[in-house]
């Protein structure tokens, strides 16, 4: 069966997580690594881990996706701000190795004001220093709105990336639909052309994950606010296009609509019902 899950609170631990997840029929889930702006980051609970491994396997569930928070910023013009991008890549890097095959999203960052290709460049430094031969999880660049000066908005700026990375068999892309709607790629209109596009300059075969959202604000906003499945710019039958898009149905989809967990409920059902067979 295909991942479906949503975005869920990590405070009281991984089995908890995966445990909410099944009950609203959701076979993955999203969390963040710790607070979204920042702040500490506690040990990892290996009886939890594992406790957790366990329920997944006996469940069926699709890999896991970690999400790094907000205030991580490869390409600051601070130096302190860069500093703490690596150690908290480091910290998560570290601990999600007792969660093997687990995704580790992130936002490439912003670089407010020293340009794109500084910007690309020192996201490729950090990731040359975090990442290792032997890692069990595998990093995703998040697709960006465009928002101010963030960097990752255009599929260019991605494989730039990518192509900088030593380790090139853990890295990949997840897509968010709001933000690429909001990025300029009309997917409403011209998914095809949006995919062929994609695959052209990244390659679909590094498409990993998918953060299914609609979209407040219209086509080509760059602004980045989330709306519920179907109550936004992008529109439900965008929605059971893309979901049902041959190259795109292997892929997890996770939510990260703004919802509490009963219209998760309601959102993971509406994709399982309008799911072809
Ligand atoms: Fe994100
Ligand atoms: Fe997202
Ligand atoms: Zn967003």
């Amino acid at each position: 069966m295909r991942a479906v899950g949503c975005h869920l609170s990590v405070s009281k631990g991984y089995l908890a997580m995966g445990k909410q997840a099944l009950a609203i029929q959701g076979n993955t889930f999203q969390f963040f690594t710790r607070n979204p702006r920042g702040g500490q980051s506690k040990p990892i609970d290996m009886a939890d881990a594992n406790a957790l491994l366990e329920l997944m396997r006996a469940n069926d569930f699709g890999p896991i996706l970690a999400h790094a928070p907000y205030t991580l910023n490869p390409c600051s013009q601070d130096q302190k701000v860069r500093a703490f991008a690596q150690l908290v890549f480091e910290e998560d890097l570290e601990k999600l190795e007792a969660l093997p095959g687990t995704y580790y999203n992130f936002h490439p960052g912003s670089h407010v004001g020293t340009g794109v290709e500084v910007g690309i460049q020192q996201i490729v430094n950090l990731l040359n220093k975090v990442m290792f031969k032997e890692q069990k999880t595998i990093i995703l660049l998040e697709t960006m709105s465009g928002k101010g000066t963030e960097v990752g908005s255009q599929f260019e700026e991605l494989k730039a990336i990518i192509d900088g990375c030593l380790y090139k068999d853990h890295i990949g892309v997840c897509l968010d639909t709001c933000h690429i709607y909001d990025a300029g790629y009309d997917i409403v209109n011209d998914l095809d052309g949006v995919l062929a596009h994609f695959d052209a300059v990244v390659g679909l075969d590094r498409l990993k994950a998918i953060h299914l959202n609609d979209s407040k604000n219209p086509f080509k906003s760059h602004k980045d606010r989330h709306e519920k499945l179907g109550q936004g710019y992008i529109g439900e039958d965008a929605f059971k296009k893309f979901i049902n898009h041959p190259k795109l149905r292997h892929l997890p989809l996770y939510l990260e609509t703004p919802n509490e967990l009963d219209g998760y409920a309601a959102e993971i059902k509406w994709i399982r019902e309008n799911t072809m067979k």
